[in-house]
C-alpha cells in the first residue's frame, strides 16, 4: 500500500467520523506515515517541525491519539512508566516483533513468518481466533551509544 493510499484511507475515516482535515493535521499524518516505523511524540515532532517550524507538541500529540483511536497506529509502551509511549504504523502493515533494549531503549523490529504461522497453529489448537500478534523480547543492544556496551 502506498503512503497516498493509506493517506486517502485516512482521510475518508476522518469524513465518516465528522471530522475535518486540517492542513496541519495532514502534514503531521504524512510524515508518521513515510517514516513508516514507530516514533514517540518529540521523535515525530522533530520531523514534522522541518517542514512545519511552528508545529506544537500537543497537536502532535492530539495527532497520533486520533491515528490509534482511527486504527492507524498502536500505542505500546515497552519497558517501566519512565520509558516514552511509542507509536507503530499498523495499518496494513505486516505483522512484526520487536527486541527492546532495557538501558537505552533502542527497539528493534523483525519480522519471523515461521513464528508468525507457530502462533496461529498454537491460537487454532485452542480454539482461538486470533486478532493480533505481538512478542516483546528485552534485553541489552550493543548499539555504540548504549550505556550498557562495554568499554573497550
Ligand atoms: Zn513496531
Ligand atoms: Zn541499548
Amino acid at each position: 500500500m502506498s503512503i497516498q493510499d493509506t493517506l486517502e484511507a485516512f482521510q475518508q475515516r476522518l469524513v465518516e467520523r465528522g471530522l475535518k482535515s486540517t492542513r496541519q493535521r495532514g502534514l503531521i499524518v504524512e510524515t508518521f506515515f513515510e517514516l513508516d516505523r514507530h516514533v514517540n511524540v518529540d521523535e515525530l515532532l522533530l520531523e514534522v517541525r522541518k517542514r512545519r517550524a511552528s508545529t506544537g507538541y500537543a497537536t502532535v500529540y492530539r495527532t497520533l491519539k486520533l491515528l490509534v483511536d482511527l486504527g492507524f497506529a498502536n500505542e505500546r509502551r515497552f519497558g517501566g512508566p519512565e520509558t516514552p509511549t511509542i507509536y507503530d504504523p499498523s495499518f496494513e502493515r505486516d505483522e512484526h516483533f520487536h527486541l527492546i533494549c532495557l538501558e537505552c531503549q533502542h527497539i528493534i523490529e523483525f519480522r519471523d513468518v515461521p513464528l508468525e504461522k507457530r502462533h496461529e497453529a498454537i491460537a487454532r489448537e485452542q480454539g482461538f481466533t486470533l486478532q493480533q500478534q505481538t512478542l516483546d523480547l528485552y534485553g541489552h543492544c550493543t548499539r555504540e551509544n548504549c550505556p550498557r556496551r562495554p568499554q573497550a
